[in-house]
């Protein structure tokens, strides 16, 4: 059993989701304790906790300890099945976070996975929806990773209700990937949405961001704005976000999004997401900062060396790469400071689906 300190680094939810996926990829148990720790209110949470129990279901797996609010769980991964799952978190939790838990387990599964998961999908301080979609997954798609993601219905703080589906085609095993000079811009998209709310919302906050990124010397630039007349909007909302990606010459996606609040300007909302787009192109870097510590797992399993140039890194990204040295063993060459632009390599494990 793999003992596993979950306050190390970033100490929050992604060191547990983390810890278990490779866990359940690895096949190896694990004891996490000290779950949660650096957060206000440590130990399980509902999103967390369900993340937790669903990836015991798809893999087969005797979990110990796994309950509101505990700081401490045991794991133990049988194999990995495919088939059909349904997840409800029961609140507005992030159904992204779900996916992240659940993705590397199930790229290595026996069959198939679908997946629908109800809860939120714009959360703070998660993936948005459109940024799964639009730059984790194309990215990982270059991996060999196969992972289709339809948002059905969107979902916000605090009603939640968002439904969200994923169709994941197993893989012997991913590959390298070398994304470290990025070349020119090629384009800028984007989409606004708002729910439960007037339409100039969306259209506001996609032209402040356009406006933004025209200013900045971005000249293809496409922004859709999504919205819903009362009367057909499915929704529980109501709730608003904007996320933008920009590709490059040589393959890369950056993204970056903001969320809109009560009292908040939509023309605010659509700014900080283009200003701190604009940022992040101007490092010169092939990943965005939340990007890369995603994909540091996939990196560490992938077949052959593997290169990127990171606009930021994070606490959470170097947090990952400690979690993977010490599950699987596999290093990382670590170029640069925390909070700055930097390079990580990795020589992959070449992991093959059992
Ligand atoms: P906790 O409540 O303990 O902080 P958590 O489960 O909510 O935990 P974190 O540990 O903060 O999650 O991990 C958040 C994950 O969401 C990270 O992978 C991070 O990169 C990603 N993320 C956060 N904000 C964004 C964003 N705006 N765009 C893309 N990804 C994001």
């Amino acid at each position: 059993m793999i003992e596993v300190d979950g306050s190390v680094g970033e100490g929050g939810g992604a060191v547990m989701r983390t810890t278990l996926a490779l866990g359940a990829v690895s096949q190896r148990s694990i004891h996490i304790y000290n779950i949660r720790a650096k957060r206000k209110k440590p130990g399980l949470q509902p999103q967390h906790l369900c993340g937790v129990e669903s990836l015991a279901k798809i893999t087969n797996a005797r979990i110990d300890g796994a309950g509101l609010n505990s700081t401490e769980l045991r794991y133990e991964p049988g194999p990995i099945e495919g088939g059909r799952y349904h997840v409800d978190i029961g609140t507005a939790g992030s159904t992204t976070l779900i996916l992240q838990i659940l993705m590397p387990a199930a790229a290595f599964a026996k069959g198939p996975v679908e997946l629908e998961i109800r809860g939120g999908t714009d959360n703070p301080l998660a993936p948005p929806v459109d940024f799964m979609k639009n730059v984790t997954l194309p990215i990982l798609h270059r991996m060999g990773y196969r992972c289709e993601v339809e948002c059905v219905r969107r979902g916000h703080y605090p009603r939640g209700g968002g439904v969200v589906r994923a169709y994941i085609e197993p893989v012997q095993r991913l590959n390298a990937i070398k994304l470290t000079e990025p070349g020119k811009v090629t384009r800028v998209s984007g989409l606004a949405h708002c729910v439960r709310l007037p339409e100039h919302i969306a259209t506001r906050m996609a032209h402040a961001a356009s406006t933004a990124l025209i200013k900045a010397g971005y000249s293809k630039v496409n922004i859709k704005a999504e919205s819903y007349p009362p009367a057909k909007d499915p929704h529980l909302g109501p709730g608003t976000g904007i996320t933008l990606w920009a590709e490059t010459e040589q393959g890369a996606i950056l993204g970056a999004s903001s969320l809109g609040r009560l009292g908040k300007p939509a023309e605010q909302v659509g700014r900080e997401a283009a200003e701190t787009l604009v940022k992040q192109l101007r490092t010169g870097c092939a990943v965005d900062r939340h990007l890369t510590d995603q994909l540091v797992l996939y990196l560490a399993l992938a077949a052959g060396k593997s290169e990127i140039t990171s606009a930021e890194l994070t606490l959470h990204a170097l947090t990952n790469i400690t979690l993977v040295k010490q599950i699987l063993g596999v290093e990382f060459e670590v170029d640069g400071q925390r909070g700055q632009p930097g390079r990580i390599g990795v020589e992959g494990l070449g992991f093959v689906r059992g």
